[in-house]
């Protein structure tokens, strides 16, 4: 329990609650403002013992920092990545519910549309895609005082917005858990140990001082976060404080078992016969590397109805496969003209690196990704050309 808080402010927290208890007990008062006082000292006790065993993984410097900020802000804009997952949303939407509350005027912009089974979210509706309202919300971004980006590290994350969002005035901060952030915000939050950004998101807001004003909206928004980028606490999930705080959650009321049905059972029929033929038909598993792919042209796709969101998932479903420690799903892409490339694995084996050296792109150890402008076949070409050179770790023989 090494983290846990300081020596000196665990001194200044018996202050704290002592002199609140003198204060508790102080016969002069009235007595209906000891029993007011009574209600404030237990709230502020749950919300100390709390903080207590929560480690404070964000700087204090940058923690003040934001405070300022946050303080002398009047216009706040939340920017995430371009096909916004989960965690994107649920990050941006959780701090949008919490800097509402703090009387801010808030949008949340994204590149373009997120998934179906995110829509439920509270607040969803009011995020803007920026494809659709591009005038608009370049207006709200350049008339931001400040600027919070949620789960990426780098500009060209946010596809289109990256030049607006680089050249507008206002201060701008990271909030993100990718390796390597770039150089484009004062402010840099930036924990790659963390497997999601909604949960540094509410460490923020507790290392504010603010966990009480956390509403049941907001928790729904980084409970949906947190759950989704580790796959219903599948994977990146031993963290033992990942669990105080999805307690927290649960006593702002928010219902776990309804979020995980509305994300994870709630798909089309289209999507579930799209399934069933990809595993049939278009998985390719390549034992002797303990790796598989998957791939989807746009015809497939059309076939069966793909609307956003319906192959989520698809590329984790060969790592069930006993010794299969790395798989790709490639998909060409409805909207750009491109194939989009989605990499995991279990274990060491780092797909980030594969994803830039071949894919042009990046992402965590277990989880990366990338996009390929050419034909499917060069695609699959590259795919198996990483094979070869990653031989070795994939083989456990590194
Ligand atoms: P997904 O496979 O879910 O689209 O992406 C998984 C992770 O890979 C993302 O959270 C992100 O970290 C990373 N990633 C996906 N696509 C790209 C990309 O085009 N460029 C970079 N740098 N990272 C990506
Ligand atoms: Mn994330």
């Amino acid at each position: 329990m090494g983290n846990l808080w300081k020596d000196e402010e665990a001194e200044m927290l018996d202050w704290r609650i002592g002199f609140i208890g003198l204060s508790l007990g102080n016969s002069s008062f009235p007595s209906n403002f000891v029993s007011v006082n009574e209600e404030i000292f237990v709230v502020l006790l749950f919300q100390i013992e709390f903080e207590i065993m929560l480690s404070k993984v964000i700087a204090q410097a940058s923690v003040d920092h934001v405070e300022k900020w946050f303080e002398k802000a009047d216009r706040i804009v939340i920017v995430s990545h371009v096909s916004p997952d989960g965690d994107a949303i649920g990050s941006s939407l959780g701090l949008y519910h919490f800097l509402t509350s703090q009387d801010k005027n808030v949008h949340v912009i994204v590149p373009n549309a997120f998934p179906d089974f995110l829509k439920w979210m509270p607040g969803a509706k009011d995020v803007i895609q920026y494809n659709r309202y591009k005038d608009f919300a370049d207006k709200l971004i350049l008339e931001a005082d400040v600027i919070c980006c949620l789960d990426f590290n780098v500009l060209s994350r946010i596809d289109e917005m990256e030049e607006v969002v680089k050249n507008a005035p206002g201060r701008k901060m990271i909030v993100d858990h990718h390796l390597y952030p770039g150089d484009f915000a004062r402010i840099v939050i930036s924990h790659p140990e963390i497997s999601k950004t909604s949960e540094l998101v509410f460490r923020l807001i507790c290392q504010l001082g603010n966990f009480s004003d956390i509403s049941k909206e907001g928790a729904e928004c980084i409970y949906t976060g947190m759950m989704t980028d580790t796959g219903g606490f599948t994977y990146n999930s031993n963290n033992r404080e990942i669990y105080l705080i999805i307690g927290e959650l649960l006593s702002r009321g928010i219902d776990k078992d309804e979020i995980y049905r509305r994300v994870f059972n709630t798909y089309s029929e289209d999507r579930l016969r799209l399934m069933g033929y990809v595993l049939y038909d278009k998985m390719q598993v390549y034992p002797e590397f303990n790796a598989a792919l998957i791939t989807l042209s746009r015809a497939e796709q059309k076939k069966f109805r793909y609307v956003k969101g319906d192959t989520e998932g698809f590329v984790n479903m060969p790592l069930s496969i006993k010794n299969v420690c790395f798989s790709a799903f490639l998909r060409e892409d409805t909207e750009k003209d491109m194939i989009k490339i989605s990499l995991r694995s279990v274990g060491t084996f780092p797909c980030n690196q594969v994803a830039a050296d071949f894919f042009n792109g990046g992402g965590h150890l277990n989880a990366s990704g990338g996009e390929f402008y050419g034909p499917m076949e060069e695609a699959i070409a590259l795919f198996k050309q990483a094979l070869v050179k990653y031989e070795d770790l994939l083989l456990g023989k590194k």
